[in-house]
């Protein structure tokens, strides 16, 4: 693979407040070196001339199968359909900058092999198979009337989840999922907007259930991640020992402090709430969701305060089903209404990478980690939407030392 310099940048990944001054080296699709002299070398040398060079950002919470808004319709779409759309939304995110994405329900081993084997460009993929929920939770599409069984179901592509009732149906999925490729786990342990039958404040699971699945995913060398929106939902979750809390919306302070000390991490997802009461119902958003949306859109802001006064480590996602996925840059200019935009910078590089468990891997401009870089146009400190409209303002994406997009080289 060939070697690249980036000359005179301004670095920015969160490790300090600022950016800073440097010159980077990459080689074998790693970062070989960082250093504030200009470094000699025979590679390929891009002067940035002071624009702006950022780790590939990460979106630790992303569905790439969810093709379209109305998941129960969705779930009964052929495979391959899926898979190639999937293959699309994932290229899409990569050109909007991001080299790493964690999807929380759907994505498959398939996907990530078809990833490697190079069949198109596409973020790392860091995934769960599917996620894991209980009759009539979130992750069970089939509303009042269809009482058919879901097996059939949970074998297509375009099905997020699963259902596991009781204790040792909840092991068994979560042993299958690992099994399957896995590198965490997902449970849906709370009521959501996507699904027909479950109100909000709906809980999911039992304890016992929950503890299971954290059981299983130690016994895994992994993690546990859940959907959540009330307080009580997200406390029962961290006395369960669940790590990654999902959304977090309607979080009080002291259940936000609580998670802070069981160290856990939290990944809001606001922009979604934004584009489904924006363009759900258009785009086939049933209104059983819609007259939900609100309930969790609208303590957005105020759950980003109530963690950051907390102290609890959030990290970047945005949850954007089918057609919404385009507005996924705009959840850093949502977060950079009530965060420092450094904050909401580092919540898509170290925060992300520690809940990716990649620390030093990604998310970072250091030597060792995977050379996933972008260029910015100006100064996202200064303005984080220079982030968003589709990568226009990345004038470079760079994934393992491949430059995927260059405007830059003569
Ligand atoms: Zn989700």
């Amino acid at each position: 693979m060939s070697t690249t310099l980036f000359a005179n940048a301004r670095i920015l990944d969160g490790t300090q407040d600022h950016a800073v001054e440097g010159h980077v080296l990459v080689e074998d699709g790693r970062i070989k070196e960082v250093s504030d002299k200009p470094i000699a070398s025979s590679a390929r040398s891009i002067d940035l001339r002071g624009r702006t060079l950022m780790p590939g950002l990460i979106d630790a919470h992303v569905h790439v199968i969810a093709t379209e808004v109305n998941l129960a319709r969705h779930a009964l779409l052929p495979d391959a359909l899926v898979a190639f759309r999937s293959a699309k939304i994932m290229r899409e995110m990569l050109m909007r900058g991001f080299t790493t994405i964690r999807d929380l329900g759907g994505a498959t081993e398939g996907l990530r092999a078809a990833r490697e084997e190079g069949h198109f460009d596409a973020p790392r993929m860091v995934i769960c198979g599917k996620a894991i929920g209980s009759t009539g939770g979130h992750t069970d599409g089939r509303g009042r009337w269809d009482s058919r069984e879901m097996h059939w179901l949970e074998q297509r592509l375009g099905c997020l989840g699963r259902i596991a009732d009781g204790v040792d149906a909840v092991r068994r999925a979560c042993r299958e999922e690992i099994k399957a490729g896995a590198d965490y786990i997902k449970i849906m342990a709370n009521g959501g907007v996507a699904s027909p039958t479950d109100p909000i404040a709906f809980l999911g699971y039992s304890k016992e259930e929950m503890r299971a699945a954290v059981d299983e995913a130690r016994m895994a060398q992994t993690y546990v991640a859940a959907h959540l929106y009330t307080d009580e939902a997200i406390a029962r979750a961290v006395e369960c020992g669940v790590w990654s809390l999902e959304h977090c919306n309607l979080i009080e302070e002291a259940t936000a402090r609580a998670a802070a000390e069981a160290g856990c991490i939290a990944c809001p997802t606001l922009v979604t709430y934004q584009a489904l009461k924006d363009e759900g119902a258009s785009l086939g958003l049933p209104p059983a969701s819609v007259a939900k949306i609100d309930t969790v859109r609208l303590r957005g802001l105020e759950s980003l305060e109530k963690m950051r006064r907390a102290g609890l480590t959030m990290a970047f996602g945005t949850d954007l089903l089918g057609e919404m996925h385009r507005h996924q840059s705009e959840e850093f200019v949502i977060r950079g209404r009530v965060l420092p935009a450094i904050e909401v910078i580092r919540s898509t590089t170290m925060h992300a990478a520690k809940l990716l468990r990649m620390e030093g891997q990604i998310g970072v401009v250091a030597p060792g980690a995977y050379a996933d870089l972008i260029v910015v146009d100006g100064d996202p400190l200064k303005d984080l939407s220079l982030l968003t409209h589709q990568g226009t303002h990345l004038p470079a994406i760079m994934l393992g030392g491949r430059l995927v997009k260059d405007q830059l080289s003569a």
